[in-house]
């Protein structure tokens, strides 16, 4: 029996690596709702409306009907790519520019209300794995399985770095830690769907578990 799989948790957690692995095991869909807000923030970024409380709340609540995201999955890279519009902004909703502002624009509830609407109809169909902050606590209240993942900030943001620095991004760990924090405090702080365990979620702490011990940890949990 196909199930939902609603793995929530803390920035830079590892939670799209274990989420991907497990999806592709389970022949299940994966969904990274995050790609979904870094979009978003990406598409306010470039109407230049960052910088300005008003101009974010008014021109992109208004803008938003116009605003398509779509993930298209690619063979070769075995997961979905996020397209903008018909763009494909997979890169650059990854930069640390765009971490920078995501959670000021996840903030926002007619954005949330946007895109939990479009989560929930991508998991009308059991066998999905979907990962992000309310996943386990607004879009499927009702999941099979909720994990809730956590790791200290040292660690994730390191992991973070290296990732971007892989990727041939010129950062500083320094930053990369600050982003991190910055976002964990602004999406445990926000009125709208704050970053908070479920109640009946599991919390892995990852602190000191490899890829292989949370992937044969979770595989476990669905197996039984
Ligand atoms: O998962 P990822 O780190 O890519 O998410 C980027 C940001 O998007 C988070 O820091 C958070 O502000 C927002 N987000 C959210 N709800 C989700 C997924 C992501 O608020 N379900």
């Amino acid at each position: 029996k196909k199930i939902t799989i609603a793995l929530d948790g803390f920035s830079s957690t590892g939670k799209s690596t274990l989420a991907k692995q497990i999806a592709k095991q389970l022949g299940y869909v994966y969904v990274d709702t995050g790609a979904m807000y870094r979009a978003i923030a990406l598409y306010a970024m470039q109407n230049n409306w960052v910088n300005d409380k008003q101009l974010l709340k008014q021109d992109l609540i208004a803008a938003l009907p116009n605003v398509q995201l779509k993930f298209v999955y690619n063979p070769t890279l075995g997961f979905a790519e996020m397209y903008l519009n018909g763009e494909n902004v997979e890169k650059q909703i990854r930069s640390l520019e765009v971490s920078n502002q995501v959670s000021k624009i996840a903030a926002i509830s007619e954005v949330r209300a946007k895109l939990v609407e479009q989560q929930q109809n991508m998991g009308k169909d059991k066998g999905i794995v979907m990962d992000g902050r309310d996943i386990g606590t607004v879009v499927f209240p009702d999941a099979d399985l909720k994990l809730f993942m956590t790791a200290d900030a040292a660690t994730r943001a390191k992991r973070r770095y290296e990732e971007l620095v892989a990727k041939g991004d010129d950062v500083a760990y320094d930053e990369v830690l600050k982003n991190v924090q910055e976002r964990d405090l602004i999406d445990s702080t926000r009125t709208d769907s704050p970053l908070i365990k479920a109640e009946d979620a599991i919390a892995i702490d990852n602190s000191n578990l490899s890829k292989d011990e949370q992937y044969e940890q979770v595989m476990q949990l669905v197996q039984s």
